[in-house]
């Protein structure tokens, strides 16, 4: 029997590093089967793309080769690129975007522009002690970059479940700097959570608990969207 489906969902995961919004993104990519849209995975792509006739790719890479940060405006063109693209096979969802009021802003006018469905933001909460003792805890593999945390066997083991080689803790996972980027982070994150809040968009959940935990409170968050 042929049902009509709503239009999909469109996601933004907001909380600070270490509130494994990575992995709920994950699970919620493969549970909507949604497309998982990354500002960084675009910006690494579109460098590959300049020395040709797009004019967007060559400033990145310049502004990338001179180690110039990449404007704000960069990010929506990027983004917006790929909504034109695919807006009409699937729904999305953002990670690392917004970042921003006016990031967010400009996603409000594209999603309105390409007759998507409005995003509902999801806020992954942790305390500032909670997202610094993972940091501190997790490790990496320095020779293909895959993470790890405590409830991975390969952390246990400390040996990389790719390439079997010894995991290592990143420089710049210590106390001091992990409180660092928390606090730069919960500032921009409390400004896009306001900004949500205000359009009644914005989902809250409790990041403190286990992966599947947290999991079943942001699918029963989104009940009434479904
Ligand atoms: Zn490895």
């Amino acid at each position: 029997m042929h049902k009509s489906h709503p239009r999909p969902f469109n996601l933004v995961l907001v909380g600070p590093p270490g509130s494994g919004k990575g992995t709920q993104a994950q699970l919620l990519e493969e549970r909507f089967s949604l497309y998982h849209l990354a500002t960084g995975d675009l910006f690494r792509a579109i460098r590959f793309h300049a020395g040709g006739d797009d004019v967007l790719a060559n400033e990145v890479k310049a502004r990338y080769d001179a180690g110039i940060p990449q404007p704000d405006t960069v990010a929506v063109e990027l983004v917006d690129r790929e909504l034109k693209r695919l807006h009409r096979k699937t729904g999305f969802i953002f990670d690392a975007f917004p970042l921003s009021v006016p990031q967010a802003i400009e996603l409000e006018r594209m999603v309105k522009f390409y007759d998507m469905r409005s995003p509902l933001a999801i806020s992954i909460d942790v305390s500032e002690a909670e997202a610094v003792r993972r940091l501190t805890l997790r490790r990496f593999c320095p020779v293909d970059q895959h993470v790890y945390h405590p409830q991975d066997a390969a952390y246990t083991a400390n040996k990389c479940a790719v390439c079997g080689g010894p995991l290592m803790q990143r420089p710049d996972d210590t106390t001091e700097l992990a409180k660092k980027r928390y606090l730069t982070y919960a500032d921009r994150i409390m400004k896009i959570k306001e900004f949500y809040r205000e359009h009644g968009r914005l989902l809250e959940v409790s990041g403190e608990q286990p992966i599947q935990a947290v999991f079943r409170e942001v699918l029963q968050a989104l009940v009434p969207y479904l």
